[in-house]
Formats: structure tokens, sequence, C-alpha cells
């Protein structure tokens, strides 16, 4: 028999049957972010429902609640994200996004549903907790912004979190296995706009004009020498303009042409470089042709960094639940998480728990419109986070 299945299990069959109901129940319901109100709604009735007092309306569409705190110890924060994508769904199940236009592509209703699964667990022994969970639903997690609007409503105080965890279900891992990654874990994320402005022309008399289009095809190439020619070649980086617009007519030079797109680096360092080298680079490329070039350069995301110690709680937890041979140390991606908003002010560890299964077909990638799990991935997700936030608190598993 092996460790994963000799040892206790904190859900019983219809406490995991409910979390995958309440699953397709957001599912069928997707809302995107900041407007998240119905998911809000089922989660504070859910919690109400267990003995909690929940905190609605922290950062406009999130729900704050405490459980424990009856025996003295420290906090810790669980989170998770509730909103949608605008994507239309291509499934053919019977929770099926009901919403045209919207759908659950990322799988932040099962982390909603893991986190209510887990909120019921721990109300059952909120009495010899030793210390407090933190339940953080979050709003907007797609769209940024949503992780900060909870801290600016007070997610990380009275009294502050000592450490902070959370998950995503992971279609590049196979169900069974679990991601903890100490470190860099998931890239920063920036977003870039460029307006080039040059001088209108026929198409046949470009001398008597300044073409932008040319200029700006010279900007998209030189701008991936950031990756091959300014970073170390041991650092990832990524540059990808995603949108480009230009004119109306096939005989008509515009006046100006227009980008965006973003940036993904996972070096602190470098990411403190990145916008420098980003508009040295555009406004080189716009003198060298005669145009002029306005940058807008934000921030979208910090990079997630793990904590070791707190990585090293979560990989106990989950070598518990599915065998130490199945947590795999070394997963990453240039994809961003505003998980990352928690991990700047308080330690923690974000973990990737494996949703994917060929045999049924659950395949497709986080936003794709045929993206679905294999929900035994739920009570994996549960038991895990449950582990972890009762290994934090020192009060065992
Ligand atoms: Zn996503
Ligand atoms: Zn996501």
């Amino acid at each position: 028999m092996s460790t994963a299945a000799a040892i206790r299990r904190s859900f019983t069959d219809p406490e995991l049957a409910e979390i995958a109901a309440v699953r397709r129940d957001l599912h069928a319901h997707p809302e995107l972010a900041f407007e998240e109100t119905r998911t809000a709604a089922l989660v504070a009735e859910r919690l109400q429902a267990l003995g909690l007092e929940p905190r609605t309306g922290v950062g406009k569409t999130g729900v704050l609640a405490t459980v424990g705190g009856g025996r003295p110890g420290p906090t810790v924060l669980l989170r998770a994200d509730m909103d949608a994508l605008p994507i239309q769904e291509e499934n053919d199940v019977p929770y099926r996004s009901s919403v045209p236009g919207r759908m659950h592509a990322c799988g932040h209703d099962c982390h909603t549903a893991v986190l209510l699964g887990v909120a019921r667990h721990l109300a059952r022994e909120a009495g010899t907790l030793p210390g407090a969970v933190r339940l953080c639903f979050q709003p907007a997690e797609e769209s940024g912004g949503g992780a900060e609007a909870m801290i600016r409503d007070g997610a990380l105080e009275a009294p502050r979190p000592d450490a902070a965890f959370g998950l995503h279900v992971w279609q590049t891992l196979d169900l069974g296995k679990v991601g903890v990654t100490p470190g860099p874990f998931m890239a920063a994320v920036d977003d870039f706009t460029v307006t080039v402005t040059g001088v209108g022309a026929h198409a046949a008399m470009p001398h008597l004009g300044v073409d932008p289009v040319v200029c700006i095809a010279h900007m998209i190439a030189a701008l991936q020498t950031i990756a091959s020619r300014r970073a170390s070649p041991l650092l990832e980086v990524v540059v990808s303009v995603t949108q480009v617009r230009a004119g109306t007519a096939f005989n008509i030079i515009p006046g100006t042409a227009w980008m965006n797109g973003t940036t993904r680096v996972f070096d602190p360092e470098l990411w403190k470089r990145l916008p420098e080298l980003f508009q040295t680079i555009v406004r080189g490329v716009a003198e060298a042709f005669g145009c002029r070039a306005e940058v807008d350069y934000r921030r979208f995301n910090r990079p997630t960094v793990n904590d070791p110690a707190m990585c090293r709680i979560a990989h106990a937890a989950a070598a518990e639940v599915v065998g130490e041979s199945n947590v795999v140390t070394d997963v990453r991606t240039m994809g961003g998480e505003d998980f990352s908003a928690f991990l700047h002010h308080v330690p923690g560890c974000f973990i990737a728990v494996g949703s994917r299964n060929a045999e049924k077909g659950l395949v497709w990638e986080h936003h794709h419109p045929r993206f679905d799990v294999d929900e035994a991935c739920l009570g994996i997700g549960a038991e895990i986070l449950v582990r972890t936030a009762k290994r934090f608190l020192g009060g065992g598993a």
C-alpha cells in the first residue's frame, strides 16, 4: 500500500462530492473580474452556514473570513481566486458555462470550491486550532488588481498573517503530481503600449512623409534583442508584441502606428532594468526613423517567489497526500499570477496541483475554450491546503 493510500484523509466522500458540486455550480455561472457578485454571495452564504462571519465587499467583490483563533498562535492566510475569462466555452459537459462569452477557463472555480471545502473542515476543528486561518476569496486575478485591492482593504491587517498559501490547478502536470517550487515560480508580468507618430503620405511617395509602419517593424525586431543581446543568456526573459495596428488602405502611408504586448522575467535585477531597456530601444529606433514614440510601460504582476521555508511545509503536506515521488520541485512558467502581491508582504508558497488526465481527454491548457480538469484534483488540493495550514500553525496534520 502506498503512503498516500495509508494516510487518514481529512474529507469524507460526501464532502468531496460537495466540493465538486460547488465547482460545477461556479463553472456554470462564470463572472468576470470585479463582477463576481453571485460567486461572492455564494461564498459568503456558505461561510455563514459554517458559523463564520464573512466580511464581503473587500477589494470590491472579495470575501474574507477567519476560522479558529480560539487558542493563541500564528495566523495563516489561504487564498482562492474567483474570476472567470471572456472566452466562449466549447466543452459539451452538463456543467458548461451558461453565460455566452464567459468561461472559467483557468480553474478559479476549482480554487474557490476547494477553499470552501477547506473552510468546512477547519470550521469543525476551530476550537482546537492553535492560531487562526484567514480565508481569502479574491476577485480579479486575470485582469490584475484583485490581490492589491484586497490588500488595500485590509486583507493583510489585524493581525498581519504570518504566512500565505494558495494553489492553482495545473494542466501541464498530470493528476496526482504536485508542484512545490522554492524561489521564483512564476514570472513578473509587465505590459506596454507604444504609439509611433510619423507623417502620412501617398504610398507611392514615401519620401514626402515619415513612415511609422516601417519604424514600428524595426522596433518589434529590435525589442527581441533584449532577450538575445542585453539579458544574460542564463536568465529567462520573454518580449512578446501581441497587437499591431496601423493604416486604413493599401495606398496610404498612415500617420501613426500602434502596438502593445508584454514582457516576462524572473530575475528581480533584470526586472528593474526592463523599463529602461525597453524605452531606450523604442525611442532610439523612433529617432533613427524620424518618428516620435509615446510609450506607456506598466508593471502588471510582480514575480511570484516562493519562500523556501514555507515550501518545506507545503512540500511535506503534499508528500503526505500524493507521495514524495509525486512532488516535483522544478515547475516554473513565464505566466504570471497576482498571488505574488501577497507573497511580496508575507512569506508563503503557491502550489501547483496536477489536473491533467490524458485518458479522459482532459488535456487542454489554461485559457483554452476546451479547458477542463480531472475533478479528483479538487480533493488533493483541499487535503494539501488543510495539511499545510495545520502544519504551519503547529497543530500537525
Ligand atoms: Zn488564468
Ligand atoms: Zn489562474
